[in-house]
């Protein structure tokens, strides 16, 4: 069996590894980074950032723990050495588990040759593998809409914003999703003025208004600059800085403008015509159960599929490709289910949810039971000078088991783990409540938020 995998993101590198490591003969063609251009590009240098922000704004806040009030200037050559050493430590971590378990790492470009047959284009010119299966990851990129084109300088697109060489004086960031306001967070706790153009009238307009409504309130209390029920679609680009016009007349000045509108798969050059795979209107390959493509040992996954972009996601589709070129199909499809991914935006406070969402089960008219206790009434939050937030659990009113569930808070990212367990294995919010947790900790909410 030869499994040939273009692309080494989450998704190329899990299916590679999980394979090789149950002796499948595979080899992982990779054009630009192992460990994936949006993973290793843009998840991990945006979070390192945050995280260098949220020191900073730990100092910011060091009266309120007892300390004098202490300075931290931010020293952009050492954040840009930080993050190069964590993206190229990853990477190397990652390719010495590859190699240890046997994947043939090529360099170059990948693209299907007909159904059974991948062309690599290398340093060394073309190379044409044969496959039993091929599983194409080949991720996504920015989205630039018409009316802007990144250039680096002024108009910058996600993947142009780090690490900054200066840091821009006013950013106005385009698009107030999940990566608009991860955005928004960071650059306004390096200390850079930020005005966020949002098209509705909440920021994270698919997220739960209330908490959207907390993270509102934080970027207001930071001072950055809402305008809302605007659309952005014109920049006007001068010496200085940017103007970023809107549909309603009104307009945004700032130094630097950056695009967050979303992201297009990578599709283009695959050669999936020749293998007869199909491509839907929008450039995604569309997937079944098993992550098979309309041709059964083509396979597609990660953000190329079309379903929840998320690094976390696209692992363990490739995990479960494994297994199903294995022949594991019954462990494939059991575990697969993209209704109970958890997921998490990096701002201050975190944000993270897993599940059914309140708004959704009512639209569906679903009986529900819905808890919240706040962090204000947490030792821990106390203890951590930081009670904003809150958890919140929904589960069916009938039988107890946990249907999903909101985290607004520190450490909400770490924190939803215990309810992504409880939604996919089926928990009751009994078995959370009786659980006796460590005291004190910010996971005592959840206890008390299930009982
Ligand atoms: C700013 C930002 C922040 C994010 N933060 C998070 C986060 O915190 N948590 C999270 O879970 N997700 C996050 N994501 C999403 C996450 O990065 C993606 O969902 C994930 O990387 C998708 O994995 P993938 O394997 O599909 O693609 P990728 O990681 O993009 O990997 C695809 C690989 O294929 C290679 N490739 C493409 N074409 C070819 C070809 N023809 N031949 C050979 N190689 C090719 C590319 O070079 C790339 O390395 C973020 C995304 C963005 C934009």
């Amino acid at each position: 069996m030869r499994f040939v995998v273009i692309g080494g993101g989450p998704a190329g590198s899990n299916a590679a590894m999980h394979a090789a490591r149950a002796g499948v003969d595979v080899t992982l063609v990779e054009r630009d980074i192992i460990g994936g251009a949006a993973n290793l590009r843009d998840c991990i240098p945006s979070k390192a950032m945050i995280a260098t922000g949220g020191a900073m704004a730990f100092v910011d806040r060091s009266s309120g723990m007892g300390l004098d009030p202490i300075q931290g200037h931010l020293d952009l050559p050492g954040l840009r050495h930080r993050i190069d050493s964590i993206v190229t430590r990853l990477e190397d971590g990652l390719v010495s588990i590859l190699r240890s378990q046997g994947v043939e790492m090529v360099a170059g470009e990948g693209r299907l040759d007909g159904p059974h047959h991948v062309v690599v284009e290398t340093e060394g010119g073309a190379r044409r593998v044969a496959a039993d299966a091929v599983l194409v990851a080949t991720g996504s990129r920015p989205r630039v809409p018409d009316w802007a084109r990144p250039d680096g300088e002024r108009v910058l697109s996600t993947r142009q914003a780090y690490p900054p060489a200066v840091l821009p004086e006013h950013l106005v960031v385009v698009g107030s999703g999940v990566t608009g306001v991860e955005f928004v967070h960071m650059f306004a706790s390096l200390g850079c003025e930020v005005t966020l153009i949002v098209s509705r009238q909440q920021v994270l307009p698919r997220k739960d208004p209330e908490v959207a409504a907390v993270l509102e309130e934080d970027f207001l209390r930071r001072g950055v600059r809402l305008l809302k029920g605007a659309r952005a679609v014109g920049v006007e680009i001068g010496v200085g800085g940017v103007v970023v016009h809107c549909d309603d007349g009104r307009a945004a000045a700032g130094s630097h403008m950056l695009l967050a509108v979303g992201s297009l798969p990578n599709f283009e050059g695959l050669g999936l015509e020749s293998a007869g795979v199909v491509v839907d209107d929008a450039g995604y390959v569309p997937i079944n159960h098993h992550c098979q493509t309309n041709v059964p040992h083509i396979y597609a996954a990660g953000d190329l599929s079309g379903k929840l972009p998320l690094s976390s996601v696209a692992s363990m589709q490739g995990r479960k490709i494994a297994q199903h070129v294995l022949g594991g199909h019954s462990v494939a499809h059991r575990h697969l289910n993209y209704d109970k991914a958890a997921s998490a935006i990096f701002t201050e406070p975190e944000i993270a949810d897993v599940g059914l969402a309140e708004a959704d089960a009512f639209a569906e008219g679903r009986k529900i039971r819905v808890t919240k206790v706040p962090f204000a009434a947490s030792a821990k939050a106390l203890i951590n000078d930081d009670p904003r937030g809150f958890v919140k659990i929904i589960s069916d009113p009938a039988t107890g088991v946990v249907l999903g569930g909101s985290i607004v808070g520190q450490n909400a990212a770490e924190l939803i783990s215990v309810l992504a367990v409880a939604v996919t294995a089926g928990l009751r919010a009994s078995d959370i409540a009786e659980s006796i947790l460590v005291h004190p900790a910010l996971a005592e909410a959840l206890a008390e938020a299930a009982d």
